[in-house]
């Protein structure tokens, strides 16, 4: 009979209930629940009143490490000792959000490998693999032997999950997307976590983003989730820091696919946005402590510098391209980047400075120029997008462009153009800049 834990002798149904009624379960009774899903013995209605149990009762610690414990065991767990200590970087999603594309390249530049999973963009949240689909040619589904040999060749790998590790976050991932559980601290700390520990690093940053183009609105939860996620590491042999940033406006000026990683080269020869180089550096140097090629902070941020002014960061991306099948002659010629086949210019009606940007809408309008994907599968424009000329406390004149939009002629694109002009607010009077770094929590 589907939904019953033979061996335990308890039915499904009451760890539902007990769960629904604010109880706990042992990590036994979740590996059964969660090896029984994953095969299929647990259906898809009680996995739900499950995942809604938790949304609305949480998990403590323990069940919360069970859980990620049992996710990791649902597949395999890469064993990356051979390449010395390996560190893997995440962040949470956001609007803009290029990072991995700059600092996996400048961190192995300096000789600490980077064995990266990352993802797909969803709703307004950018993807790793989107960005680098850019580069005609690059492959993001590489199997276990092709990461394994590239990362001992070349240092680096940035390449989607593979099917074999932990299959069980998938299926539920899927699962929750369709019934209004993903934002559950306890079922997301799980989720990344889970991931980050089957494919093996021995220490990750992570960036969790705070605000309206985030997952987690409000500082407090941001703390909350980053807690929750040292908490697994610690429990899993993992070291750990969380970087909170800002989301609420977009991180550099640049929302879309081809448009961001012509962004992010741009930051590799020096000429990036403030704020992105700040986060670059920031996490860079977090990587290369906790990977423990550098002494301190202070080393590691003088290795970051040196890779990005001596230009082998940049050739670094460069081989990352060419060994996944991209073409790398975009790296150099940006130009080569697919590019939209107009652009439309929001010019301001009277001299002001900018006083906030809503990351969510610059978002949502990036999904309606086809920048990004409603659900699941849709496919995506990887040439349109926005680039904002001025960011939060800056003075725009009257008359001067302060964003431009990479469009490709479609129905929506109008909309999508309101919708940006919509997420500025502005002010008479000089605004300060917004604060990029919000806190950070970390393990030892
Ligand atoms: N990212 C994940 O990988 N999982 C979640 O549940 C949320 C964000």
């Amino acid at each position: 009979m589907p939904g019953v834990t033979r061996r335990l002798g308890v039915r499904v149904v009451e760890l539902i209930e007990r769960k629904r009624d604010g109880g706990k379960l042992t990590a036994e009774e979740i590996d059964h629940l969660i090896q029984g899903y994953t095969k299929g013995e647990v259906p898809d209605y009680q996995m739900s009143a499950f995942l809604m149990a938790v949304v609305w009762r949480g998990m403590d610690a323990k069940e919360t490490a069970a859980l990620t414990a049992s996710m990791v065991g649902s597949g395999e767990r890469l064993d990356l000792s051979r390449f010395g200590r390996v560190v893997d970087k995440h962040s949470t999603g956001g609007v803009g959000d290029k990072t991995t594309l700059v600092v996996a390249p400048l961190v192995a530049a300096c000789g600490l490998p980077v064995a990266k999973m990352s993802g797909r963009g969803l709703g307004f949240s950018g993807g790793t693999l989107d960005k680098l689909e850019s580069f005609t040619g690059y492959r993001v589904d590489l199997t276990t032997a092709e990461f394994l040999a590239q990362l001992g060749r070349i240092g680096i790998v940035v390449t989607g999950q593979t099917k074999e590790l932990a299959p069980a976050d998938g299926l539920l991932y899927a699962l929750r997307d369709a019934t209004g559980t993903v934002p559950a601290l306890p079922l997301i700390a799980s989720s990344i976590m889970s991931k980050k520990i089957a494919a093996g690093a021995h220490a990750v940053v992570l960036d969790v983003k705070v605000g309206s183009g985030a997952f987690m609105k409000d500082l407090a939860s941001a703390r909350a989730l980053a807690r929750a996620m040292v908490a697994i590491g610690v429990a899993h042999g993992l070291a750990v820091t969380c970087e909170l940033t800002d989301m609420e406006q977009p991180l550099g000026r640049a929302v879309g696919n081809a448009l961001e990683v012509a962004e992010a080269i741009e930051t590799l020869r020096g000429r990036g946005p403030a704020d992105l180089l700040k986060l670059v550096r920031l996490a860079g140097a977090e990587m290369l402590v906790r990977g423990r090629r550098s002494r301190d902070t202070k080393s590691a941020l003088a290795a970051v510098d040196r890779a990005l002014s001596d230009g082998s960061g940049l050739a670094k991306l460069r081989e990352l391209v060419a060994a996944q099948g991209g073409d790398p002659r975009a790296v150099d010629d940006p130009g080569r980047l697919p590019r939209a086949p107009r652009v439309e210019h929001l010019v301001a009606r009277r001299t002001a400075f900018v006083a906030a940007i809503a990351a969510d809408r610059v978002g949502t309008a990036s999904v309606r120029l086809g920048a990004g994907r409603e659900k699941k599968g849709d496919p995506i424009d990887l040439r349109t997008g926005v680039v904002l000329h001025a960011k939060v406390g800056d003075r725009v004149e009257r008359g001067q462009s302060y964003a431009e939009v990479h469009v490709a002629g479609k129905p929506a694109d109008s909309d999508a153009i309101e919708e940006i002009r919509a997420a500025f607010r502005w002010s008479a009077r000089r605004v300060a800049p917004r604060r990029l770094i919000l806190g950070r929590i970390a393990s030892r």
